[in-house]
């Protein structure tokens, strides 16, 4: 089967600092002092949001969570500002 490839995107421009993706999801967001949330290890796209790209087969035994812990900061997030596409369809997963 191909290595699937994930897309996460953060429209931190709407964040509103309610901080329950660094809860849920530590290793990957952090809260930085103007109250927002910083998805770690980003890129920024040319609309301004962050994101990241995840490739299944490079994620560390450790990192094989990652997927899920991003899909779980995507849930709980108040506002809906974390997305995450399957990078290859463009398909929106969450
Ligand atoms: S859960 Fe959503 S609103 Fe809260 S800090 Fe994270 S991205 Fe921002």
């Amino acid at each position: 089967m191909p290595e699937k490839t994930y897309k996460v995107v953060y429209e931190r421009k709407n964040c509103i600092g309610a901080a329950a993706c660094a809860a849920v999801a530590p290793e990957f967001w952090e809260m930085k002092e103007d109250g927002k949330a910083d998805l770690l290890g980003h890129q920024v796209d040319e609309h301004g949001n962050q994101f990241i790209i995840l490739k299944e087969g490079q994620l560390t035994k450790e990192m094989k969570k990652a997927i899920d812990l991003h899909k779980e900061a995507a849930e709980v997030c108040p506002v809906q500002v974390i997305h995450i596409y399957d990078a290859d369809t463009g398909e929106k997963l969450i």
